[in-house]
């Protein structure tokens, strides 16, 4: 299977360093507010990366860490930090903040089938593996300590910017990253900080109390639980540039190696073209969508439509498009299900041969979503039924569990309403004389009644 670099910037074979275990490391959230549906897009990514790499027979040991401390407002080590934000604006401890976001964050994946990482660690648990590399940098040269913390020193690593391809000469001569005082240059970044007195969350180091800088986080607990080489980095295009660069120097100025062999990105989604963004009021979250009628599968089908290195436009348009393609998709899903077994082996192989194809080209699963939907309209058959069944395997859209929709009974005057209700508790007493009467009256209204198993619905003639 090929996936796409970002540090090689091409597609290249993929083939597990130890055995069939893939070891995968994805940034996780950073637990101070409601992830928003950009957010979402890229654990969604994670998930389907994770559903082709089972599909393809391999295991996951996979890690996604809960940034529930340290992560600055902005990544120049300066502002405050978020957790704590939070924590003063809400009145809550931190942990308070954390722990609500958390669970929230867990049950919007599991709303979205993001099948979840295997071990989960939060930064708050991890504190002495951090100072551990921190200690070791600094020991070696690689950081050093200023009035407000201890800085990587990013003219030791003649590598850096390796990743996003920004130059280290570049670096050194620009000022384009805000200047903090007794920093030896402005992209140094900060591994540890000191804590100033009012800071809640502070933790005991060679120089007192302070608290871990973020992309420290990701190095520590990538490389408790996965070792110093792994498999697969993940995160948003964001992270390329900083976050990513310095966890590298990081790794590199401990282990000397580069932590991990693929490091892949999903893109960003932009609301009408443009960012996201608290101060524009276009930060949606599921819940948002759920009330305006949108369900999560409906939303992951919208992202399952374009491939995760392409940027996504976020419309209601695009929503509703979505919105009627899961429907169609469910009524022929459906329509295969009770239907006899009747396909031709080899058209069956045909057709996962073709998904399997574009599965394993990058992901991409618009193209295997193509070979879906050419494959629903063959003949009805419940073979087709069975193996759309096994590709909902990648795309976690829930095929196994589709039922016939019940037509909402929104549109139904209150009046009619009353007397339907009148006559199904007629009914329940048996008295099939006055359920007669008010169907009779419900007809001369002009609707009629269809009793079932659970209820009845109503329709107007
Ligand atoms: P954060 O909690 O801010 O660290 O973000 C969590 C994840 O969402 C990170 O992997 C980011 O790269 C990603 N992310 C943030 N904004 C967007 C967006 N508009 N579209 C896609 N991914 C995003
Ligand atoms: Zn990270």
């Amino acid at each position: 299977m090929k996936l796409y670099n970002t540090l090689t910037r091409r597609k290249e074979e993929f083939k597990p360093l130890e055995g069939d275990t893939v070891r995968m490391y994805s940034c996780g959230p950073t637990v101070y507010n409601y992830a928003h549906i950009g957010n979402m897009r890229t654990y969604v990514f994670m998930d389907l990366l994770r559903r082709v790499l089972k599909e393809q027979g391999y295991k996951i040991k996979g890690v996604m860490n809960i940034t529930d401390v340290g992560h600055l407002l902005s990544d120049a080590d300066d502002g405050e930090d978020k957790m704590e934000k939070a924590a003063k604006e809400q009145k809550k401890s931190p942990y308070e903040i954390a722990a609500h976001y958390t669970k929230v964050f867990f049950e919007d994946l599991k709303k979205l089938n993001i099948d979840i990482p295997e071990i989960l660690p939060k930064a708050t648990e991890h504190i002495p593996e951090m100072l551990d590399i921190v200690y070791e940098l600094y020991d070696k040269g690689y950081a050093y300590e200023t009035e407000d913390g201890i800085y990587f020193d990013i003219s030791k690593f003649p590598e850096y910017g390796c990743l996003s391809g920004i130059n280290l000469e570049d670096q050194l001569a620009g000022a384009r990253v805000e200047v903090n005082s007794g920093k030896r240059h402005p992209a140094d970044f900060a591994v540890w900080k000191k804590a100033p007195k009012e800071h809640i969350m502070q933790w005991d180091s060679r120089w007192g109390k302070g608290y871990p800088g973020w992309h420290i986080e990701c190095s520590a607990m990538s490389k408790k639980y996965l070792g110093d080489v792994f498999d697969i980095h993940t995160g948003g295009v964001d992270h390329i540039p900083i976050h990513h660069e310095n966890e590298i120097a990081q790794s590199w100025g401990t282990t000397g190696k580069n932590p991990a062999k693929f490091w892949m990105h999903g893109e960003f989604m932009l609301v009408n073209n443009g960012k996201m963004s608290k101060k524009l009021g276009n930060t949606y979250t599921l819940d948002d969508l759920a009330a305006k009628g949108y369900s999560p599968m409906c939303f992951r089908l919208f992202c399952l439509n374009t491939h995760y290195r392409k940027k996504l436009n976020f419309t209601f348009e695009g929503l509703d498009a979505a919105k009627t393609s899961y429907e169609r998709l469910t009524a022929q899903i459906l329509k295969h299900k009770s239907s006899p077994a009747a396909t031709d082996k080899a058209l069956l192989g045909k057709y996962y041969e073709e998904f399997e194809r574009e599965i394993t080209d990058d992901l991409n699963i618009p193209g295997a979503l193509g070979v879906l939907f050419t494959m629903l309209k063959e003949k009805p058959s419940k073979d087709i039924y069975e193996l759309a069944v096994k590709m909902d395997g990648v795309f976690g859209l829930g095929f196994a569990d589709m039922k016939e929709e019940k037509k909402p009974q929104e549109d139904i005057p209150a009046e009619i309403r009353a007397i339907a209700e009148e006559r199904s508790a007629a009914r329940q007493a048996k008295d099939w004389t006055k359920s007669d009467e008010l169907r009779g009256r419900l007809a001369a209204l002009g609707w009629s009644v269809k009793d079932a198993k659970d209820g009845y619905t109503l329709t107007k003639n």
